[in-house]
């Protein structure tokens, strides 16, 4: 049975290749396709020192995103998103029921660019999305303190990062909180 885009749904899927030695299904529509986590292993195993090629004419914003519930082309099960990292807004699309991942268009050349072509599995695992979050919302703290502290933030960091690396961090901390007393409220 032909498998249609889960994108575009009304196109079906033809075999192709992201990579020499890695066949897919893709989506002459959008471009997107629908890697099989066993081809993926397999050709992996095969790429022990997957280089990072060019692909420096990827912009990020050439890279399409589905932000919407997939459905997987084979077994019509939602499919389920993984953010790939802190720094790329992308998820990718897998199906747990099959071991198929939806890579929009450009999305394998964005995980060959974030060097993580040759991690793709660890992606989904709950580590690599617990890594994630949390990197995320160290971000998004520091983004409200840099609000908060307007032009004193750059050095305020500065400092922060310098204490966190000093052996006797607790010390100049002390030193430093005397200056509590003379600050008025
Ligand atoms: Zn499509
Ligand atoms: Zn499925």
């Amino acid at each position: 049975m032909a498998s249609h885009c889960p994108h575009c749904k009304d196109r079906r899927l033809n075999p192709a290749r992201i990579e020499n030695d890695l066949p897919a299904m893709s989506c002459d529509g959008c471009g997107g396709s629908l890697l099989s986590l066993v081809a993926y292993r397999h050709w992996r195993e095969s790429q022990p020192e997957h280089a990072v090629d060019d692909v420096a004419e990827y912009g990020l914003d050439e890279v399409k995103d589905t932000s919407i519930a997939l459905c997987c082309p084979k077994c019509r099960h939602f499919m389920t998103k993984f953010r790939v990292s802190a720094d790329a807004q992308n998820q990718i699309d897998l199906c747990v029921h099959c071991d198929e991942a939806w890579l929009d268009h450009g999305e394998w050349q964005l995980l060959d660019r974030l060097a993580l072509a040759g991690k793709l599995t660890q992606v989904f695992t709950q580590p690599w999305q617990n890594r994630v979050r949390s990197t995320q919302a160290e971000r998004r703290a520091e983004q409200l303190w840099s609000e908060r502290l307007g032009p004193h933030y750059p050095r305020a960091h500065e400092l922060r990062e310098w204490l966190r690396r000093n052996p006797q961090a607790r010390e100049i901390l002390a030193y430093i909180n005397q200056v509590r007393d003379d600050i008025p409220l």
